[in-house]
């Protein structure tokens, strides 16, 4: 069986300021009012027999939706974007690459959150393990690389950019775009309602760029 929320009547919404690096139009800073639609199929089980209960689902997406919120989407690990002090084309600094050495590779995936680095969300720690779909590839950043800046700088180009991290999220994805944050919240979405005991099956995301434009995510 399956239920769905409908993001734009349910008040599942963030707005966000992005780039898409390199893009003819949407390489300029600009911003959108996005929603977020999601479908579970699963087997119904529990007390009510439900598939899963809608506040548990709202409150996953609600928990992503506050995190990207009146934010800066970073991307950290697009190929067009160069950042300064990790890996940008000029010097590193050295002891910023000692001290993202530092962290065992086993903790990079679990810890792929910008949460860690903004004090006033400390307290939402919950989809921290579920951040991230990232491969082995090594050349990937970690958000942790970032974690002693007060500022995110890096290079698109022949453009330059600074923004304060807190205005900033930090995201272990490879692009900012509808498609990567479809996937991005039907990973944690997942994840989260699994550790609650839910027999699904699956959760789509579908995330919207506003009204009749968006990218449908299927997460098994
Ligand atoms: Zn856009």
């Amino acid at each position: 069986m399956k239920i769905m929320i409908n993001g734009i009547n349910a008040g599942l919404r963030f707005s966000s300021a992005h780039i898409i690096p390199a893009h003819a139009s949407c390489g300029f800073i600009h911003g959108h009012s996005y929603f977020v639609d999601v479908e579970i199929e699963g087997n119904r089980s529990g007390d009510y027999d439900f598939v899963v209960d809608f506040k548990d689902v709202k409150n996953a997406v609600r928990s992503i939706c506050k995190k990207l919120d009146h934010r800066v989407l970073i991307p950290i690990n697009n190929k067009n974007m160069k950042f300064k002090g990790i890996n940008h084309f000029e010097e590193l600094d050295s002891d910023e690459k000692e001290e993202s050495e530092d962290y065992p590779d086993e903790d990079l995936n679990k810890s792929a959150d910008s949460e860690e680095y903004k004090d006033s969300d400390k307290s939402e720690d919950s989809d921290e393990s579920m951040d991230s779909d990232k491969s082995s590839d090594s050349d990937e950043l970690s958000v942790l690389d970032f974690c002693n800046k007060d500022y995110v700088e890096f290079i698109i180009k022949n453009k330059e950019y600074k923004f304060p991290m807190e205005d900033c999220v930090l995201l272990p994805l490879k692009h900012s775009s509808a498609e990567e944050l479809s996937q991005y919240f039907a990973n944690i979405i997942f994840e989260d309602l699994k550790e609650k005991g839910y027999e699904i099956d699956s959760v789509s995301v579908c995330v919207n760029e506003g009204i009749g434009q968006g990218a449908f995510c299927r997460k098994e």
